[in-house]
Protein backbone atom coordinates (compact mmCIF):
# COMPACT_ATOMS: atom_id res chain seq x y z
CA UNK A 1 0.00 0.00 0.00
CA UNK A 2 1.00 3.32 -0.61
CA UNK A 3 2.04 5.74 1.74
CA UNK A 4 -1.08 7.64 3.19
CA UNK A 5 -1.20 11.42 2.18
CA UNK A 6 -3.34 12.25 5.25
CA UNK A 7 0.31 11.51 6.85
CA UNK A 8 3.50 14.40 6.07
CA UNK A 9 6.69 12.96 6.31
CA UNK A 10 8.67 16.20 7.14
CA UNK A 11 12.31 16.05 7.62
CA UNK A 12 13.97 18.46 10.29
CA UNK A 13 17.31 17.31 10.00
CA UNK A 14 19.82 14.95 8.83
CA UNK A 15 23.29 13.70 9.72
CA UNK A 16 24.46 12.87 12.95
CA UNK A 17 27.06 13.78 16.31
CA UNK A 18 26.70 10.67 17.93
CA UNK A 19 29.41 9.10 16.64
CA UNK A 20 28.00 5.12 17.53
CA UNK A 21 31.01 2.69 16.83
CA UNK A 22 28.76 0.53 14.61
CA UNK A 23 26.89 2.76 12.77
CA UNK A 24 27.88 4.53 9.15
CA UNK A 25 25.79 7.92 9.23
CA UNK A 26 28.21 10.00 10.42
CA UNK A 27 30.46 9.11 7.30
CA UNK A 28 27.34 8.91 4.94
CA UNK A 29 25.41 12.18 6.32
CA UNK A 30 28.62 13.59 8.14
CA UNK A 31 27.54 16.15 11.05
CA UNK A 32 23.97 17.33 11.94
CA UNK A 33 22.62 19.77 10.59
CA UNK A 34 18.62 21.61 11.88
CA UNK A 35 16.38 22.79 9.10
CA UNK A 36 15.38 26.68 9.31
CA UNK A 37 12.65 26.81 11.97
CA UNK A 38 10.49 29.12 9.42
CA UNK A 39 10.93 26.67 6.42
CA UNK A 40 9.66 23.46 8.71
CA UNK A 41 6.41 25.55 9.85
CA UNK A 42 6.23 26.75 5.86
CA UNK A 43 6.01 23.16 4.93
CA UNK A 44 4.23 21.59 7.81
CA UNK A 45 1.41 24.64 7.22
CA UNK A 46 1.46 23.67 3.68
CA UNK A 47 0.81 19.79 4.29
CA UNK A 48 -1.81 20.89 6.77
CA UNK A 49 -3.49 23.09 3.26
CA UNK A 50 -3.00 19.90 1.55
CA UNK A 51 -4.77 17.14 3.23
CA UNK A 52 -2.09 16.43 5.93
CA UNK A 53 -4.36 15.04 9.18
CA UNK A 54 -0.83 13.72 10.83
CA UNK A 55 2.61 14.98 10.80
CA UNK A 56 5.77 13.17 11.08
CA UNK A 57 9.19 14.98 11.69
CA UNK A 58 11.89 12.78 10.58
CA UNK A 59 15.88 13.17 11.14
CA UNK A 60 18.52 10.74 11.98
CA UNK A 61 18.43 12.35 15.55
CA UNK A 62 15.29 13.83 15.62
CA UNK A 63 14.73 15.26 18.79
CA UNK A 64 18.68 16.83 18.51
CA UNK A 65 16.81 19.65 16.70
CA UNK A 66 18.28 23.11 17.23
CA UNK A 67 18.14 25.73 15.38
CA UNK A 68 19.12 29.30 16.04
CA UNK A 69 17.51 31.98 14.27
CA UNK A 70 20.14 34.81 13.42
CA UNK A 71 18.10 37.61 13.22
CA UNK A 72 15.90 37.15 16.83
CA UNK A 73 18.62 35.28 18.30
CA UNK A 74 16.21 32.81 19.13
CA UNK A 75 17.03 29.00 19.20
CA UNK A 76 14.13 26.60 18.53
CA UNK A 77 13.80 22.86 19.87
CA UNK A 78 12.16 20.02 18.94
CA UNK A 79 9.32 20.80 21.73
CA UNK A 80 8.68 24.49 19.59
CA UNK A 81 7.96 22.69 16.53
CA UNK A 82 5.41 20.38 18.16
CA UNK A 83 3.86 23.29 19.75
CA UNK A 84 3.66 25.45 16.50
CA UNK A 85 2.26 22.28 14.43
CA UNK A 86 -0.43 21.67 17.41
CA UNK A 87 -2.20 24.93 16.49
CA UNK A 88 -2.71 24.16 13.11
CA UNK A 89 -6.53 22.75 13.59
CA UNK A 90 -6.22 20.44 10.32
CA UNK A 91 -3.44 18.78 12.06
CA UNK A 92 -4.93 16.31 14.34
CA UNK A 93 -2.01 14.10 14.85
CA UNK A 94 1.93 14.79 15.66
CA UNK A 95 4.65 12.11 16.10
CA UNK A 96 8.86 12.30 15.24
CA UNK A 97 11.23 9.75 14.54
CA UNK A 98 13.99 8.63 15.84
CA UNK A 99 15.04 9.74 19.30
CA UNK A 100 18.21 9.57 21.11
CA UNK A 101 17.77 8.84 24.79
CA UNK A 102 19.96 11.25 26.26
CA UNK A 103 18.55 14.53 23.62
CA UNK A 104 15.21 13.52 25.85
CA UNK A 105 15.01 16.74 27.24
CA UNK A 106 12.51 17.92 29.84
CA UNK A 107 10.78 20.16 27.96
CA UNK A 108 10.38 17.83 25.02
CA UNK A 109 9.00 15.44 27.82
CA UNK A 110 6.81 17.78 28.61
CA UNK A 111 5.03 17.90 25.48
CA UNK A 112 3.83 14.21 26.34
CA UNK A 113 1.83 16.16 29.15
CA UNK A 114 0.63 19.42 27.42
CA UNK A 115 0.04 18.76 23.46
CA UNK A 116 -3.02 16.07 23.36
CA UNK A 117 -2.21 15.95 19.31
CA UNK A 118 1.26 14.03 20.23
CA UNK A 119 1.21 10.58 20.06
CA UNK A 120 1.84 8.65 23.26
CA UNK A 121 4.15 6.56 20.96
CA UNK A 122 7.38 6.64 21.01
CA UNK A 123 10.46 5.17 19.25
CA UNK A 124 14.03 5.43 21.49
CA UNK A 125 16.59 2.33 20.61
CA UNK A 126 18.23 1.26 23.44
CA UNK A 127 20.48 -1.42 21.47
CA UNK A 128 21.66 -3.21 24.26
CA UNK A 129 20.71 -3.44 28.12
CA UNK A 130 24.65 -4.13 28.99
CA UNK A 131 26.31 -0.97 29.88
CA UNK A 132 29.58 -2.72 28.70
CA UNK A 133 28.30 -3.58 25.36
CA UNK A 134 26.51 0.29 25.32
CA UNK A 135 29.98 1.56 26.03
CA UNK A 136 31.63 -0.24 23.39
CA UNK A 137 29.07 1.19 21.08
CA UNK A 138 30.02 4.57 22.28
CA UNK A 139 26.38 5.35 23.16
CA UNK A 140 27.41 6.35 26.94
CA UNK A 141 24.03 6.90 28.69
CA UNK A 142 23.44 4.81 31.74
CA UNK A 143 21.01 2.38 31.57
CA UNK A 144 19.49 3.82 34.69
CA UNK A 145 19.35 7.12 32.62
CA UNK A 146 17.85 4.99 30.38
CA UNK A 147 15.12 4.11 32.74
CA UNK A 148 14.83 7.56 35.04
CA UNK A 149 13.66 8.76 31.01
CA UNK A 150 10.86 6.23 30.55
CA UNK A 151 9.74 7.02 33.73
CA UNK A 152 9.30 10.68 33.38
CA UNK A 153 7.58 9.86 30.18
CA UNK A 154 5.35 7.78 32.06
CA UNK A 155 4.29 10.29 34.58
CA UNK A 156 3.81 13.07 31.97
CA UNK A 157 1.89 10.49 30.05
CA UNK A 158 0.77 7.32 31.89
CA UNK A 159 -0.77 5.83 27.92
CA UNK A 160 2.43 6.23 26.74
CA UNK A 161 4.43 3.06 24.63
CA UNK A 162 7.87 2.48 23.58
CA UNK A 163 9.32 0.84 20.84
CA UNK A 164 13.38 0.36 20.53
CA UNK A 165 15.75 -0.84 18.07
CA UNK A 166 18.31 -3.48 19.30
CA UNK A 167 21.43 -5.22 18.04
CA UNK A 168 22.40 -8.70 19.00
CA UNK A 169 25.98 -9.86 19.06
CA UNK A 170 28.02 -6.71 18.96
CA UNK A 171 31.45 -7.87 19.12
CA UNK A 172 32.45 -8.73 23.12
CA UNK A 173 28.79 -9.75 23.83
CA UNK A 174 28.94 -12.08 26.66
CA UNK A 175 26.04 -14.22 27.57
CA UNK A 176 25.69 -12.00 30.49
CA UNK A 177 25.34 -9.54 28.62
CA UNK A 178 22.66 -10.76 26.09
CA UNK A 179 20.89 -11.68 29.50
CA UNK A 180 20.78 -7.78 30.56
CA UNK A 181 19.30 -7.11 26.95
CA UNK A 182 16.31 -9.40 27.61
CA UNK A 183 16.32 -7.84 31.26
CA UNK A 184 15.87 -4.32 29.81
CA UNK A 185 12.72 -5.73 27.24
CA UNK A 186 10.95 -7.18 30.42
CA UNK A 187 11.22 -4.32 32.60
CA UNK A 188 10.38 -1.66 29.57
CA UNK A 189 8.07 -3.93 27.82
CA UNK A 190 8.63 -2.21 24.21
CA UNK A 191 5.52 -2.97 22.09
CA UNK A 192 7.18 -2.93 18.83
CA UNK A 193 10.84 -3.27 18.22
CA UNK A 194 13.01 -3.56 15.59
CA UNK A 195 16.31 -6.44 16.63
CA UNK A 196 19.18 -7.12 14.34
CA UNK A 197 22.34 -9.38 14.21
CA UNK A 198 25.20 -6.96 14.61
CA UNK A 199 27.14 -6.76 11.01
CA UNK A 200 29.85 -5.01 10.62
CA UNK A 201 29.95 -1.56 8.01
CA UNK A 202 33.06 -0.58 6.60
CA UNK A 203 35.29 2.17 8.04
CA UNK A 204 33.55 1.76 11.34
CA UNK A 205 35.46 1.08 14.68
CA UNK A 206 33.30 -1.59 15.37
CA UNK A 207 34.37 -3.06 12.54
CA UNK A 208 37.56 -4.04 13.93
CA UNK A 209 37.12 -4.60 17.52
CA UNK A 210 38.58 -7.94 18.84
CA UNK A 211 36.09 -10.71 19.56
CA UNK A 212 33.98 -10.66 16.89
CA UNK A 213 30.90 -13.18 17.73
CA UNK A 214 30.41 -16.39 15.83
CA UNK A 215 27.43 -16.39 13.23
CA UNK A 216 25.79 -18.90 14.96
CA UNK A 217 25.60 -17.37 18.35
CA UNK A 218 24.10 -14.10 16.96
CA UNK A 219 21.33 -16.20 15.32
CA UNK A 220 20.53 -18.10 18.89
CA UNK A 221 20.21 -14.29 20.88
CA UNK A 222 18.26 -12.77 17.59
CA UNK A 223 15.38 -15.83 18.41
CA UNK A 224 15.63 -16.03 21.83
CA UNK A 225 14.84 -11.79 21.52
CA UNK A 226 12.93 -11.60 19.04
CA UNK A 227 10.16 -14.45 20.67
CA UNK A 228 10.35 -12.34 23.41
CA UNK A 229 9.84 -9.11 21.84
CA UNK A 230 7.11 -10.95 19.84
CA UNK A 231 5.44 -12.14 22.28
CA UNK A 232 5.27 -8.41 23.95
CA UNK A 233 3.90 -7.29 20.97
CA UNK A 234 1.44 -9.59 20.75
CA UNK A 235 0.32 -9.63 24.94
CA UNK A 236 0.11 -5.34 24.07
CA UNK A 237 -1.94 -5.97 20.78
CA UNK A 238 -4.49 -8.52 22.62
CA UNK A 239 -5.12 -6.02 25.71
CA UNK A 240 -6.19 -3.33 22.88
CA UNK A 241 -8.99 -6.05 22.66
CA UNK A 242 -12.32 -3.88 23.66
CA UNK A 243 -10.98 -0.33 23.73
CA UNK A 244 -11.71 2.85 21.32
CA UNK A 245 -9.02 4.28 19.68
CA UNK A 246 -8.93 7.37 17.27
CA UNK A 247 -7.33 5.94 14.05
CA UNK A 248 -6.32 7.29 11.05
CA UNK A 249 -6.82 5.87 7.77
CA UNK A 250 -4.74 4.86 5.24
CA UNK A 251 -6.88 3.65 2.54
CA UNK A 252 -7.93 0.46 1.11
CA UNK A 253 -6.12 -3.17 1.57
CA UNK A 254 -5.26 -5.20 -1.78
CA UNK A 255 -8.60 -6.43 -2.29
CA UNK A 256 -10.90 -3.50 -1.40
CA UNK A 257 -12.94 -4.94 0.69
CA UNK A 258 -11.04 -3.50 4.03
CA UNK A 259 -9.85 -0.62 4.97
CA UNK A 260 -6.42 -0.33 6.85
CA UNK A 261 -5.99 1.91 9.83
CA UNK A 262 -3.17 3.11 11.96
CA UNK A 263 -3.94 3.41 15.74
CA UNK A 264 -2.36 6.13 17.73
CA UNK A 265 0.54 3.32 18.65
CA UNK A 266 0.77 2.47 15.15
CA UNK A 267 -0.34 -0.76 15.36
CA UNK A 268 -1.98 -1.43 11.49
CA UNK A 269 -6.16 -1.82 12.49
CA UNK A 270 -8.21 -3.49 9.87
CA UNK A 271 -11.99 -2.76 9.12
CA UNK A 272 -14.47 -3.58 7.06
CA UNK A 273 -15.21 -1.01 4.57
CA UNK A 274 -19.10 -1.53 4.56
CA UNK A 275 -19.32 0.89 7.21
CA UNK A 276 -21.10 4.62 7.31
CA UNK A 277 -18.09 5.79 8.44
CA UNK A 278 -15.61 4.72 6.14
CA UNK A 279 -15.35 7.89 4.49
CA UNK A 280 -13.50 9.69 7.77
CA UNK A 281 -10.26 9.54 7.73
CA UNK A 282 -9.71 9.72 11.52
CA UNK A 283 -12.48 7.55 12.87
CA UNK A 284 -13.28 5.81 16.40
CA UNK A 285 -12.83 2.14 16.42
CA UNK A 286 -13.41 -0.09 18.72
CA UNK A 287 -11.23 -3.25 18.55
CA UNK A 288 -12.37 -6.69 18.43
CA UNK A 289 -9.37 -9.05 17.76
CA UNK A 290 -5.74 -9.13 17.41
CA UNK A 291 -2.71 -11.10 16.72
CA UNK A 292 1.11 -10.53 17.18
CA UNK A 293 1.23 -8.41 13.52
CA UNK A 294 -2.15 -6.47 13.68
CA UNK A 295 -5.59 -5.31 14.90
CA UNK A 296 -9.33 -5.50 13.80
CA UNK A 297 -11.75 -3.70 14.67
CA UNK A 298 -14.62 -1.58 14.01
CA UNK A 299 -16.76 1.74 13.69
CA UNK A 300 -18.07 3.43 16.87
CA UNK A 301 -21.15 5.05 14.59
S1 LIG B 1 22.71 7.91 17.06
FE1 LIG B 1 21.89 6.67 15.39
S2 LIG B 1 22.46 7.74 13.50
FE2 LIG B 1 23.73 8.58 15.16
S3 LIG B 1 25.64 7.43 15.04
FE3 LIG B 1 24.30 6.42 16.56
S4 LIG B 1 23.16 4.84 15.39
FE4 LIG B 1 24.09 6.26 13.92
Amino acid sequence: MEKSPAVAYIPIQEGCNHCCTYCIVPYTRGRELSRPFKDILRDTEHAANTGAIETCFLGQNVNGYKYTDETTGKTHRLSDLIKETAKLSPIKRIRFTSSYPTEMTDDLIDMFRTEPKLLPFLNMPIQSGSQNVLTRMNRPYGLKLYIDIVDKLKSARPDIQISSDFIVGFPGETDSDFEQTMEIAKKIKYINSYSFKYSPRPHTAAALMKDQIPENIKTERLAKLDSYLNELQRSFNEACIGKTMECLCEGPDKTGKHLVYRTPYMQQCIVNVKSANCEKQLARIRITAANKASLRGEFIL
